[in-house]
């Protein structure tokens, strides 16, 4: 599934290639993804030039003079950038068209989604509501510690809460607990203000390294019939479950929490 290291390579894969573009068509063949793409895109775009290009939370949004496009990839969805003309395969749902370029919407479990809002962008429901940027200056210890008193919520779950911060997957929450050495099932209001500190030092590193190694893949968006932008990581937590802690040794526990697979050390994590 992508998460914010994808969407933000994914971001920095396709907005070079179409900055400052005037859109000339759009080709919607599928229109059932999460939510039905708005049949007017193509009346609203054509003719407009693509303004800015940016990333809340896993929502890319591409703002025109009349309004911005959000697209979100859900569980399987990539964009990349093809030439016009390119024949379009299976699961590539929506083209954009800009110039002699355009962007293509691929997604075989359909669960993305592609959306239009006029007028500003932060006030769509789905992005009012969202917590800070996780690379934001406004993402500190101090926050997490003053947003968790006297909340008995686990802090893996108030962690991946995006009212909370945006952008903490599952792997990254199961990453950054274990390297800050908090146990995923403790309550969020226990956890003192320098662990905070600690833990929002880790989030932000795992975040930050997956998306540099996300920028050797910046390549793939564009052409080929690859899938862009989903990197291999190094993983220490995650995915690790019954398997030596590397800092202990001792087996790593794989537990569920809120339908999550939850891999943490009982022993350096408390
Ligand atoms: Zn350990």
């Amino acid at each position: 599934m992508p998460e914010l290291p994808e969407v933000e390579t994914t971001l920095r894969g396709v907005s070079p290639h179409i900055m400052g573009r005037v859109v000339a068509g759009v080709v919607v063949r599928e229109p059932r993804l999460r939510w039905p793409v708005p049949p007017e895109l193509h009346g609203l775009l054509v003719g407009q030039s693509l303004v800015s290009a940016s990333r809340r939370g896993k929502y890319l949004l591409l703002a025109f003079a009349n309004g911005t496009l959000m697209i979100h990839l859900g569980m399987s969805g990539s964009l990349r950038i093809v030439p016009v003309g390119t024949p379009a395969a299976l699961h590539d749902h929506v083209d954009i068209i800009f110039g002699r370029n355009l962007l293509r919407y691929h997604d075989p479990r359909r669960f993305g989604s592609i959306l239009w809002q006029p007028g500003d962008v932060t006030e769509h429901a789905l992005l009012a509501h969202l917590g800070p940027e996780p690379l934001s200056d406004e993402f500190t210890g101090e926050y997490l510690f003053q947003r968790s008193r006297k909340r008995t919520q686990n802090i893996k779950q108030f962690l991946m809460d995006s009212k909370v911060v945006v952008g903490v997957g599952n792997i990254y929450a199961n990453e950054a607990l274990f390297m800050a050495g908090i146990k995923p099932i403790r309550k969020a209001g226990t956890i003192t203000r320098r662990q905070y500190q600690a833990l929002v030092e880790r989030v932000k590193f795992v975040l930050a390294r997956s998306i540099e190694q996300g920028g050797t893949t910046l390549r793939d968006f564009v052409g080929g019939d690859g899938k862009p932008g989903y990197f291999k990581q190094q993983l220490l937590a995650y995915g690790r479950g019954g398997e030596p802690c590397v800092q202990c040794q001792k087996p790593l526990k794989e537990v569920r929490l809120g339908q999550r697979t939850t891999v943490y050390c009982t022993v350096c994590q408390s």
